[in-house]
């Protein structure tokens, strides 16, 4: 095989996307490891979760290799953009990236299953998973954040011990839904799942967030798509000055104005309450969960924690296992010092949160996903 790549969320698929329709690399050629049964499939379950109905970013971020592929697409079905940057309809962006893959093959290139560990044998990378294990030249490691939740410490103990009722949005298996709800967070994971359950269940859901809604319409300023912002990033030698730069730059935690309309006509009417507090402490008595905020107190249900990912991918312990035997060089941050094309040692690239130092504050989302593929195809 001459590329494995690990994972098959929107980086993975759009790289091998952009190995196959940009440099011709025969598809027969690629595999993709990834624990889903097909392309895409984490990112459709947990924004369909949350009813997601539109798109953050703008049209031209999407996973084929011309920047107007999903503007023009056309399948006789809806088509639906948002506002005016354009933000692409989650379905229509869905169909027009299921369209792109089966087009290329990609689906015939699929081995399901988790990574467990990668070694090097001779001048060939040898991935295993959980039953197989397969052999290749070059070796993109795209798996995201690793599926390491952000699960905030006074909620570990009650995820554990009353798991219908507690959990993550975005882990495997979540609780039932039984009013009242609490929703934890005060990102646009949490915006989105608090309007979608104030619907269901008008006034027995509260979103508890530390801070007041934060409104930026992007998740970091759009002068870090391109030279603007990114030369100067580009010349700091310091890591240190990078990771820091990467935190100043992104904007955690935040919605679009157009959610905090939404939001807003939600509360008015009494579907929802935001409460802006700390969770001091959790106790359950019977079938209700409480908390103790620092000025107030809930009674309820169902605890839904929006609280995104936790920033330790790096603490994944076959990822560890590369870093120590093959002598990889991280920042003081933990993460990946690599070069332009994103490699950290020949043949082995990386994407999304591993590329960050390098790509800068948007390495994350789907317009990293686009620099990181346009980078390693530089490198043949
Ligand atoms: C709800 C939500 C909405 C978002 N909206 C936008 C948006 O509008 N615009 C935007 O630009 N960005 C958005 N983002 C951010 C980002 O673009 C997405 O998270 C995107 O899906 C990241 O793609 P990815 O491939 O890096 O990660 P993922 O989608 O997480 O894919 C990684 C894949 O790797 C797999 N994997 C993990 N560990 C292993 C392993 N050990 N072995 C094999 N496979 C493994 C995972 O199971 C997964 O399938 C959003 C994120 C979320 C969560």
């Amino acid at each position: 095989m001459e590329w494995i790549i690990a994972g098959g969320g929107i980086h993975g698929c759009t790289i091998a996307t952009y190995l196959i329709k940009a440099k011709g690399i025969p598809a027969s050629q690629i595999c993709i490891i990834d624990p889903h049964s097909a392309p895409l499939e984490k990112w459709k379950e947990l924004t369909s979760r949350i009813a997601m109905p539109f798109l953050r970013s703008p049209s031209v971020h999407h996973c084929d290799i011309h920047p107007f592929s999903l503007h023009y697409f056309d399948d006789g079905g809806s088509e639906a953009f948002y506002g005016k940057y354009r933000r692409p309809g989650l379905d229509f962006f869905n169909r027009h990236s299921e369209s792109i893959f089966s087009n290329i093959g990609l689906q015939e290139r699929w081995m399901q299953g988790r990574i467990k560990g990668i070694t090097k044998s001779g001048s060939h990378w040898v991935v295993e998973t959980d039953s197989e294990s397969v052999e290749g030249k070059n070796l993109v490691l795209a798996t995201g954040m690793n599926e390491r939740l952000s699960i905030p410490e006074w909620a570990e103990e009650l995820r554990e011990s009353r798991p219908t009722q507690v959990g993550h949005i975005f882990q495997e298996k979540l609780p039932m839904i039984t009013p009242d709800i609490a929703v934890v967070g005060g990102g646009i994971t949490a915006a989105h799942l608090v309007i979608k359950l104030a619907r269901e269940h008008p006034g027995r859901v509260v979103q508890i967030s530390r801070h007041p809604y934060r409104v930026h319409d992007f998740d970091s300023d759009p002068g870090w798509l391109g030279p603007k912002n990114l030369r100067g990033f580009q010349t700091l030698s310091s890591y240190k000055k990078r990771r820091q730069a990467i935190l100043n730059a992104r904007h955690r935690g935040s919605v679009t104005s157009e959610l905090r309309h939404r939001l807003r006509r939600l509360e008015d009417r009494g579907a929802y309450r935001f409460i802006e507090d700390e969770v001091e402490g959790s106790g359950v008595e019977g079938s209700t969960l409480s908390l103790s905020l620092k000025r107030s107190r809930w009674d309820g249900e169902t605890l839904l924690l929006a609280t995104g990912y936790s920033p330790k991918i790096m603490e994944t312990e076959w990822v560890r296992e590369l870093v120590r035997k093959e002598g990889l060089i991280c920042a003081q941050c933990g993460f990946p010092i690599v070069n332009e094309h994103l490699q950290w040692c020949d043949h082995l690239y990386v994407s999304g949160p591993l590329a960050e130092l390098e790509i800068g504050p948007v390495a994350r989302n789907i317009a990293g996903a686009r620099k990181a593929a346009e980078r390693i195809i530089g490198s043949m």
